[in-house]
């Protein structure tokens, strides 16, 4: 039996496999990917900002390799080589005194939400445990991420919701500040909307978040899982921002393909959690951390963010260039190489034709094509994309109008 035909019989169907993509990828390596008839895509999906160096980068091959030659896995109960280096590196380029680690973004907001609640019991009394997020964010799928996710369509189904949620508009502190009350925790956002769309925060917004948490005594998360490790051209998406949150959490692209994630926290929430509090199985793996650091030595090589933020600017120049041409074209935007192109038709369609022309391209929303290329991308490839989409683009909209 073919793999497809394997998967519809024994995977429960949770997802969408593109069925009009209807890809299976071979290989990778670099910014390119295969399929089985060996044809070669330009991947600007990069598993969801999870290849944030590329397929099969040669130091996260080699750091995996050697660690599972040496120690593939203990437990919690013992202390942990790969572990306490990857969280002295993390502490050494972040805002963060000390870091917990998981295996996914959703677990690592889990840990952030138990982090809040019983930091709010202490400072503001039994009372707090309520967490303000943002309408139209994504913080991932178990019962209080999805609850902590401000849009519906991801709670349909599942109710009751945990309790303690509220939701308030990105981008508006006004609207935030108005759900503060004595039994709120925390407010949590993503710096940069992902799944939303690609809604960049603005300053004031952010920084306006930091007040209202100091003046109420709230710690301040932020969920840096797609935006952080680089993808904006700062190793986190808040740096552009100059404002720091009490904790962030961090997993996709930390492992280099390997599944990790991080809590970071700072100052007194640095030491709520103790012994009992919090846990996992495997938390820390010595293979996921050695690729971790791996992926941080890379990344905080001299000059590597840098060309992300060079890269970025490139990039949104070139689709801004596109959105003068096509009328079809709405709106670009988004931060470093984390963009978002939002047209006035089906981006769906959009993201189909460009397969076709070699070029893996997410759609979100139905109407924007979200661009999340290996940050080890060249310009050449760049222009390639370009290229391609105007083409795409161009035909869309002639279908569309004819
Ligand atoms: C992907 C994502 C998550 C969930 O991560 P998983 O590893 O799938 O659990 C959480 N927050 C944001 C911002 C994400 O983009």
């Amino acid at each position: 039996m073919d793999i497809k035909a394997l998967e519809k019989e024994y995977i429960i169907n949770t997802y969408n496999r593109q069925p009009e993509a209807n890809l299976l990828i071979k290989r990778g390596e670099g910014v390119y990917v295969w399929d089985e008839k060996g044809n070669r895509y330009l991947d600007f999906v990069s598993g969801l900002s999870v290849n944030n160096l590329g397929h099969c980068h040669p130091a996260v091959v080699e750091a995996i390799r050697n660690q599972a030659e040496k120690l593939i896995h203990t437990s919690n109960l013992y202390y942990s080589e790969p572990q306490a280096r990857l969280a002295q590196t993390l502490v050494r380029h972040s805002t963060a005194d000390k870091f917990f680690f998981c295996n996914s973004g959703a677990e690592a907001n889990e840990a952030a939400i138990k982090m809040a609640r019983k930091i709010g019991k202490q400072r503001r009394g039994p009372g707090a445990h309520r967490i303000i997020t943002a309408e139209n964010s994504f913080h991932g799928r178990t019962l209080a991420a999805i609850t902590a996710t401000g849009q519906p369509k991801y709670h349909k189904g599942f109710e009751p919701m945990v309790s303690g949620f509220s939701y308030a508009r990105f981008n508006d502190i006004d609207s935030f500040a108005a759900l503060v009350d004595e039994d709120t925790c925390a407010i949590m956002v993503e710096p940069v909307q992902g799944e939303g769309g690609i809604y960049p925060a603005t300053a004031e917004f952010l920084s306006g978040l930091r007040q209202l948490c100091d003046s109420n005594n709230l710690l301040l998360i932020f969920d840096e899982v797609q935006c952080g490790m680089g993808r904006t051209g700062r190793l986190l998406a808040f740096e552009h921002y100059g404002v720091v949150p009490d904790v962030f959490t961090l997993a996709k692209a930390l492992g280099g393909g390997l599944p990790i994630g991080a809590l970071g926290a700072r100052g007194e929430a640095a030491d709520v959690l103790v012994p009992g509090d919090h846990a996992s199985t495997f938390g820390g793996n010595p293979v996921t951390c050695a690729a971790a650091l791996a992926v941080m030595d890379t990344i905080m090589d001299n000059g590597f963010l840098e060309r992300v933020r060079k890269l970025g600017d490139y990039f949104s120049g070139k689709l801004l260039e596109l959105k003068a041409d096509l009328p079809y074209i709405k709106e670009v935007r988004g931060l470093g190489l984390m963009l978002g192109l939002e047209i006035d038709g089906d981006a769906a369609l959009v993201a189909r034709l460009c397969q076709g022309k070699g070029l893996l391209v997410n759609c979100i929303g139905g109407k924007i094509l979200r661009f999340l290329p290996p940050l080890m991308v060249e310009e050449e490839q760049i222009d390639a994309v370009v290229n391609i989409l105007y083409e795409t683009l161009q035909q869309a909209q002639n279908t569309q109008n004819s």
